[in-house]
């Protein structure tokens, strides 16, 4: 069991820890307004409570994420819970779990949460998964938001709802990106509008196919796998299976932004499309694509994003090239040179590297840190074909 001195409402609860096998991270409520998923998760454990599957393998971990907005009902108190893992800011928690000062409900809460998660880093010959369970202000299908990773891409195939690349290069300080970065298989799950009903089924058919991915049942030992399936195939109709992040539409302070009401997730949109207004007048869309995440509550300050469809070839083509490490070419290209203090960082200056578009470092596994005076900084994702269990000598 989990310590004691943890808040006894953090864990949602625990089942397995039998049998050798994963870890699987179960998140709800890290926006405190989003009910759904405590109720899928409470519905999953008392299942598996009741059929007592006997060939369960390694342990679920459901935890509550933001205790004090869950509570009052709404997405946080002091500042966005799902904002504040960033990976410079993290170091001295990470050095000091147990003491510290936390000027905020929730880093208070994230102190909580990282206590319980950083003991499982340790156990590197289990294989670790996250599965961060949320819902959307603005009616919506399924889907889930993975950093691009060929482990990520194997686990999130599984749930046959959409795929949403890129988006941490617009969201700083994501648990699931902070997670990944450390080892773990980690996907985001969308169910749909916070109070539709049918975002409590979603999310527990993700939750079921999280099982059998994380490889915790066989999806024989399910209660109907294909059923599972088939209620988020059905909710997620007729829509292409990955997108990349374009553009966010980042809210300045005290612009009374208002995105124009009615718009559903992944709806298509147009080029000077009006989409939102704000006290200057009104925001147009500047390229084709898809709207995404639209805000339609009070708090957040992403107003709105932009996805574009990707060709399932390109993902096909840079599986090839990251398992050939065509990567390590880049640093002997004109324009690009190693940080020499970073490992992993490229530097890569746009006026030599100008044929260089940021897609070939997608594709090759980098994503966009920062532009410094003119120069493109990437990093390569640490796990993306192999896991930490590879480095302590098995994958
Ligand atoms: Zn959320």
């Amino acid at each position: 069991m989990i310590e004691e001195k943890i808040s006894l409402r953090r864990v949602i609860g625990e089942y397995g820890g039998k049998l050798p096998g994963p870890n699987l991270v179960l998140l709800g409520g890290v926006h405190g307004n989003e009910p759904a998923a405590i109720l899928a998760l409470n519905h999953v454990l008392e299942t598996l409570r009741r059929q007592q599957p006997p060939a369960f393998r390694g342990k679920l971990i459901a935890l509550r994420g933001n205790l004090p907005a869950i509570s009052a009902a709404t997405r946080y108190i002091d500042e966005d819970l799902n904002r504040i893992w960033i990976p410079e800011l993290m170091k001295p928690l990470e050095a000091s779990p147990e003491y510290g000062t936390d000027r905020t409900v929730e880093q208070a809460e994230r102190r909580e949460l990282f206590r319980i998660l950083s003991p499982l880093l340790e156990d590197y010959h289990n294989p670790l998964y996250l599965v961060d369970l949320h819902t959307t202000s603005a009616e919506s299908p399924p889907f889930v938001i993975i950093a691009d990773t060929i482990r990520n891409r194997r686990f999130a195939r599984d749930f046959p709802v959409p795929i949403i690349l890129g988006l941490e290069e617009q969201l700083e300080g994501t648990i699931l990106h902070y997670l990944g970065d450390l080892g773990f298989r980690a996907v985001a799950f969308e169910a749909g509008q916070h109070h539709d009903p049918a975002s409590v089924n979603n999310h527990i058919a993700a939750i079921w196919i999280a099982l059998a991915g994380a490889g915790c049942l066989q999806p024989a030992e399910l209660p109907d796998y294909e059923q599972q399936l088939h209620i988020l195939r059905r909710a997620a109709e007729g829509l292409p299976p990955v997108f990349e992040t374009r553009f966010r539409y980042a809210i300045a302070e005290g612009e009374h932004f208002r995105m124009k009401p009615g718009y559903r997730n992944f709806q298509p949109i147009s080029r000077g499309e009006v989409l939102a207004s704000n006290h200057q007048g009104e925001i147009r869309n500047t390229s084709p694509g898809n709207i995404f995440m639209p805000l339609y509550q009070t708090k957040g300050d992403d107003g709105y994003f932009r996805i574009r469809k990707v060709a399932y070839f390109w993902l096909i083509v840079s599986e090839w090239l990251r398992r050939f490490h065509l990567e390590r070419m880049l640093p002997f290209l004109p324009g690009i040179r190693l940080n020499p203090e970073i490992p992993n960082e490229l530097i890569v200056n746009r006026r030599v590297a100008r044929w260089l578009v940021l897609e070939i470092f997608h594709l090759l596994g980098y994503r966009k840190k920062r532009i410094e005076n003119g120069k493109l900084i990437v990093t390569k994702r640490r796990y993306d074909l192999h896991g930490p269990e590879a480095d302590a000598g098995r994958d």
